[in-house]
């Protein structure tokens, strides 16, 4: 009996198996679908890891992409409309956009080639009840669709009850990235938020863009227009919305070459955010514990998702470790050990998201607009609001936003 069965593959799950196997905890996981069906699928979303995830990559030795010319220490911040503000800070340590379609097959490949076994088989209810028949523990890390629907919603941490924002994500021909190379993160007040990277891709290293589109807002017809019908036609409604409500990054694209890379090379979606309980108890009279989105699903507005799912992967590994060296079972107790700290580890990513799916406070407003004329708070602001327990910190009320441009005037570190 192997000690832990994961079911699935993606960055919850494969940053779990392959922290186990240094553990020396046996783990198998079971997947929908195999390596090499992934990297021909549809492009499942537009993923930046930033420092703390590709730090753990380097120490599960995973870090395959990590070369100078992939990363982008810079972040681009702007508001357009008659307020707008632009601003850019330079990151102490980058991040890296992944395309998943490379990502997860090749760290699914390390599992295997490093002794872990991989079953490719879809799970339902009834199968998760076989399947904890044969490990000790069986964790659940298939998603925001899957199994996590068997994991019941917390209400008091579940504010919303329909999609904020509506979806679209794709990788574009024709798009320059900013110098030096970076990301861009524009507000389109009323109207949603476009973010534009460079990602390390099927497509080589190309540029992606991310739109959330407030329900009703200007930006909505890109979240529901299939682009493969006219995909010129696409092109130029694209290009006359940024042109309006992310000019910084319009700026950069030549109208003419301009055009999704592929068929396949878009994902359109909506997710409701939802925090459910981090471990169940099936009819079998087994507990599994939820990991990932499978547990607690956010807006991807603040690009944190993946982030905060490797965070939670690893906490578990490490609750996993000390239960099995103080000879503990993995019982109900464990269970409830685990979703304190997984949950202690992404409640300040769940509630920095849902503050984002807000309009900007006026006291966040001030602190921009304070950046936007001081390149020291400027790098101080964006460096914080890539770590979800400093962000919430630093900007909760007027008062700490007021503290934050005082303690950062000069440029002292976040
Ligand atoms: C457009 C978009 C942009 C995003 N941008 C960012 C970003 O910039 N930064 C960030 O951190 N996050 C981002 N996210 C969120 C991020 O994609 C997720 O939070 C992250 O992938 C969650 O990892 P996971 O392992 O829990 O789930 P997934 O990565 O979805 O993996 C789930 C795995 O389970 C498998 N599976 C599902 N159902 C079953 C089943 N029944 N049986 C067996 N296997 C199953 C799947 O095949 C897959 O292998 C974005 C999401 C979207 C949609």
């Amino acid at each position: 009996m192997t000690r832990i069965g994961i079911i699935g593959a993606g960055t919850a799950g494969l940053h779990l198996g392959l922290r186990l196997q240094q553990l020396g905890i046996p783990a198998t996981i079971y997947t929908e679908r195999a390596p090499a069906e992934l990297r021909s699928a549809r492009l499942p979303n537009t993923v930046a890891h930033h420092a703390p995830t590709r730090e753990r990559e380097r120490l599960l030795g995973v870090n395959h992409w990590d070369s100078p010319e992939l990363v982008q220490f810079t972040f681009n911040f702007a508001i357009s409309g008659p307020q707008g503000v632009g601003f850019q800070g330079k990151l102490v340590a980058p991040s890296q956009f992944m395309d998943y379609r490379v990502y997860q097959p090749r760290l699914a490949e390390n599992f295997v080639a490093r002794g872990g076994s991989l079953h490719v088989a879809a799970v339902d209810a009834a199968g998760l009840e076989e399947i904890t028949q044969r490990h000790e523990l069986v964790v659940v890390a298939t998603g925001r669709a899957g199994l996590g629907h068997l994991f019941p919603r917390v209400p008091e941490h579940s504010p919303h009850t329909q999609p904020a924002r509506l979806l679209f994500g794709g990788l574009f021909h024709g798009m320059r990235p900013p110098e030096p190379l970076g990301f861009q993160f524009t507000i389109a007040p009323g109207h949603g938020e476009v973010a534009e990277g460079r990602m390390v891709s099927t497509q080589g290293f190309i540029g992606s863009l991310f739109l959330e589109a407030v329900p009703g807002g200007a930006l909505e017809v890109i979240t529901s227009r299939n682009p493969n019908e006219d995909p010129r036609g696409f092109s130029a409604l694209f290009l006359e919305l940024l042109r309006e409500h992310a000019p910084a990054t319009f700026a950069r694209l030549d109208p003419d070459a301009f055009l999704l890379a592929g068929p396949l090379d878009w994902v359109q979606g909506r997710v409701t955010p939802v925090v459910r309980r981090g471990y169940t108890r099936l009819s079998n009279g087994r507990c599994v514990v939820a990991l990932g989105d499978a547990h607690v699903l956010h807006d991807p507005l603040s690009g944190m998702g993946a982030n905060a799912a490797s965070a939670c992967a690893w906490i578990l590994a490490e609750t996993l470790r000390e239960a099995v060296e103080s000879g503990q079972s993995f019982d109900e107790a464990f269970c409830q050990r685990a979703e304190e700290r997984t949950w202690e580890t992404v409640r300040a990513t769940t509630y920095w998201n849902n503050a984002l799916l807000q309009p900007t406070p006026p006291h966040m407003a001030q602190v921009f607009a304070a950046a936007s004329q001081n390149p020291a708070l400027a790098n101080a602001v964006l460096e914080t609001m890539i770590v979800p327990e400093n962000a919430l910190a630093a900007f909760a009320t007027p008062e700490t936003c007021a503290a934050f441009m005082a303690r950062h005037a000069h440029g002292t570190a976040p």
